[in-house]
């Protein structure tokens, strides 16, 4: 069983939208299971602090090493990766996702405020993730978003175990248009191949149709795409 270990403050946040639909149906089913660990369980005090002001001044309160290290040492000896959702991490990719996915599993800390402490991320080697260029008001959407993508490629979790082969970023490429019923849409017809039957004809419009747009859209997909050595077929 593939385990999800969160660390938050807002607990209450999950499993969220990886209750419904298919991430839903693998937790219920025991294909995932997740452990939501309350941060503030951790702090010692009265008012259960989790924050202090940062050193050096400015604004915003910084997530304290010392509660955080007691959040995570309590989940105990584990080989599975420990990711902080941070703007400052490795931007997540597919092939990032389909390693954990491939693992037991991952432990994922949701950061606040400011973020956390350094200390905290070095001293428990902390691997940082970010899902993008923009800044969240904290981990837990982030989290929620790294979880769902490694769900779904879990065995059993989509409906056809291909269906994870040939879409966005599976191959470096962007995926081809997708068309269904009906036929004319506003005028508009189902490209023509689409109907022939001809299966070979349709892998080539979709791998021309992939290309094109991965060219079109992101140029930095289309010269990784290009280095590995797979020229397009113009
Ligand atoms: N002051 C920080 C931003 C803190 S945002 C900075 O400038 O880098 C608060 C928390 O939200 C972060 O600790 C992190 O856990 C989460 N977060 C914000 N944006 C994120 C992103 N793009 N990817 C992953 N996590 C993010």
């Amino acid at each position: 069983m593939w385990r999800a270990t969160v660390l938050t403050i807002f607990p209450d946040m999950f499993p969220g939208p990886l209750g419904q639909s298919l991430a839903g149906k693998a937790l219920a089913n025991g294909v995932w299971a997740l452990d939501t660990r309350d941060i503030r369980a951790h702090a010692t005090d009265k008012h259960r602090t989790v924050d202090d002001t940062p050193a050096g001044g400015g604004p915003g309160m910084v997530m304290k090493a010392d509660v955080l290290a007691r959040a995570l040492d309590a989940i105990g000896d584990d080989s599975r990766p420990r990711l902080l959702m941070s703007p400052r991490g490795t931007p997540l990719t597919q092939a990032r996702v389909a390693d954990l996915a491939k693992g037991d599993g991952v432990v994922v800390l949701c950061g606040r405020f400011e973020g956390v402490d350094e200390r905290l991320i070095t001293g428990r080697k902390l691997e940082e993730v970010s899902i993008g260029d923009y800044v969240l008001s904290g981990g837990e959407i982030a989290a929620l978003v790294l979880l769902d993508a490694c769900i779904r490629l879990l065995p059993g979790v989509m409906g056809k175990e291909a269906s994870g082969a040939e879409e966005s970023f599976a191959d470096g490429l962007l995926e081809y248009p997708q068309y269904t019923r009906p036929v004319i849409f506003e005028g508009a017809a189902i490209p023509e191949v689409l109907s022939s039957g001809d299966h070979g004809r349709v892998a080539a419009w979709r791998r021309a149709e992939a290309e094109r747009l991965t060219r079109a859209r992101r140029p930095d997909l289309w010269t990784a795409y290009q280095a590995r050595g797979k020229p397009p077929k113009l």
